[in-house]
């Protein structure tokens, strides 16, 4: 297993919000893993080019087999005027500098600056960094969250945060659990969109299917605490598309800029009294812009419109295609990668890349929770273990015969090229330090947050 940082576990340790330990314990399922005698895991060994990258095509010719699972590391852009401007950060970069992420550990945002904040996109990340953002700092404070984060929200002005997304309440892609948390978070309240429920939902509560009907009781339930219990609070708002980031300055974030949408048709007439049929219907109802335009005054914006994958350097030389697109690795959905130029972009072609497999966000899009993302890495694993036994056509050509040395060449190739792999007993060196420091301070672990930090620790 190659990994670019010196510690496993991916969004799991730097994605997933500190204060869900629970999901965190799906890493559990590596460090069994990690006990066969025949797993290895190369730390700190970016798989591409350039310096301190071991490049794919040397990875190819020593193995029968690769397994992408390299996810979506880049956060997608919204292409609207403004969004360099100082006070518009990344979701992705937010929750990696809460998280300890060594490429964030200087991020820095100053939340200072005014009461309110806007959050573009209603996903569960978006709704994650709602949550941090408004959360009481006692408990956070006890998690893994980085202690330079806990610091900076301490001195935090934010009481209002305002999640605005280009659709309705039934089409946005947070999911229950989320929002209940949000409802159930001590001090802070809900407040209801500026529209009416009715006009946002456009359906009868008892005409929609039953997932659908428990969003919309939950959403119209609102907080336990009341608006005027609290100063905190926050807001969901709908049918607005972001049309630009705007300041007078051309430099400071004074305001974001939106348009209004509309359904494209009423939501009540895809409904036909097929659970399933209106679930998928409702889903998927597309808006259009209504032309009217309306601004929300902020000096912080966070934009939280999903994650993209990008291809691998390296991935064309051992051909392995890459639909941009999709931003996938296209795939026959068991995780086969398939062979590029047959047939028409896009449309699935009959052959097979021998011996090249993908499994997660960078097979199926950057969608999903860890279980469903689990499930799809064990139907690769069953996947690539029945082509095995079936004699499928692996990497490995006949003419190659053995040839293929396997770790022990890719080992000699690190030392060669004067790579620095960390090991899963390093790993587990630097987990221990961190469980340490954690302790210290009362709480479950405290991350370091720098490479070259992690390596030095190997050295002592
Ligand atoms: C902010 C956020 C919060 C989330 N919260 C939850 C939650 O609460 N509950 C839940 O169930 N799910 C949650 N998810 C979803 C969950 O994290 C994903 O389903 C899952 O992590 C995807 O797994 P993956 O293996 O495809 O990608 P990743 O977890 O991203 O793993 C990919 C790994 O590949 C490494 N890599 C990338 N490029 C290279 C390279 N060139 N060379 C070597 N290594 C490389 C990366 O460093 C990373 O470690 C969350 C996701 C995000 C973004």
């Amino acid at each position: 297993m190659f990994e670019q940082l010196p510690v496993p576990y991916g969004l799991v340790r730097y994605g997933v919000a500190p204060d869900h330990p629970e999901v965190k314990k799906s890493s559990e399922t590596l460090v069994d893993v990690a006990k066969y005698p025949h797993f290895n895991f190369a730390g700190n060994i970016s798989i591409g080019v350039g310096a301190g990258s071991l490049p794919l095509p040397v990875i190819a010719q020593n193995y029968d087999a690769i397994l992408f699972a390299y996810g979506a590391s880049r956060d997608r852009k919204l292409g609207i005027p403004g969004e360099d401007l100082e006070g518009v950060v990344s979701a992705r970069a937010f929750v990696g500098w809460y998280n300890g992420l060594p490429e964030y550990a200087d991020l820095d945002p100053d939340l200072t600056k005014g009461d309110t904040a806007v959050v573009i996109g209603q996903g569960n990340v978006a709704l994650d960094v709602t949550r941090i953002l408004l959360a009481p700092l006692e408990e956070l404070g006890r998690t893994d969250i980085s202690e330079q984060a806990v610091e900076v929200l301490s001195k935090s002005k934010v009481k209002n945060v305002k999640v605005i997304g280009r659709r309705g309440p039934l089409q946005a892609p947070y999911t229950i659990k989320e929002i209940r948390e949000l409802m159930h978070l001590p001090g802070v309240g809900f407040a209801p969109p500026p529209e009416s429920w009715d006009e946002l939902i456009g359906v009868e509560r008892k005409r929609l299917p039953r997932q659908l009907r428990r969003i919309a009781e939950l959403l119209e339930k609102g907080s336990k605490t009341t608006l005027e219990a609290t100063e905190k609070a926050w807001q969901l708002g709908y049918l607005r598309s972001p049309a630009a980031f705007l300041s007078s300055t051309n430099w400071d974030l004074e305001a974001v800029g939106f348009e209004q949408t509309e359904y494209e048709v009423a939501p009540s007439s895809v409904v036909t009294g097929d659970p399933s049929a209106d679930l998928n219907a409702l889903r998927k109802l597309k808006v259009r812009s209504t032309g009217k335009k309306g601004l929300v005054r902020t000096s912080l914006a966070f934009r939280s419109v999903g994650y993209q994958s990008e291809p691998l350097d390296g991935m064309k030389d051992i051909g392995v295609p890459f639909d941009q697109a999709l931003g996938v690795i296209p795939n026959d959905r068991w995780g086969r990668v398939l062979s590029p130029g047959q047939g028409p972009a896009g449309a699935l072609t009959a052959g097979h890349v021998p011996g090249m497999y993908c499994a997660g966000w960078v097979k199926r899009g950057p969608t999903g929770v860890i279980a469903s993302t689990m499930d799809d890495a064990f139907t690769t694993a069953d996947i690539i273990s029945k082509d095995w036994q079936e004699g499928v056509k692996f990497a490995r050509t006949e003419t190659e015969g053995d040839s293929k040395g396997g770790w022990e060449t890719i080992a000699r190739e690190m030392k060669e090229r004067s790579l620095r792999p960390v090991s899963w007993q390093g790993w587990e060196k630097i987990d221990a330090l961190e469980r340490a420091r954690g302790k210290e301070k009362g709480k479950e672990r405290e991350k370091i947050r720098s490479v070259a930090e992690m390596l030095k620790v190997l050295d002592g």
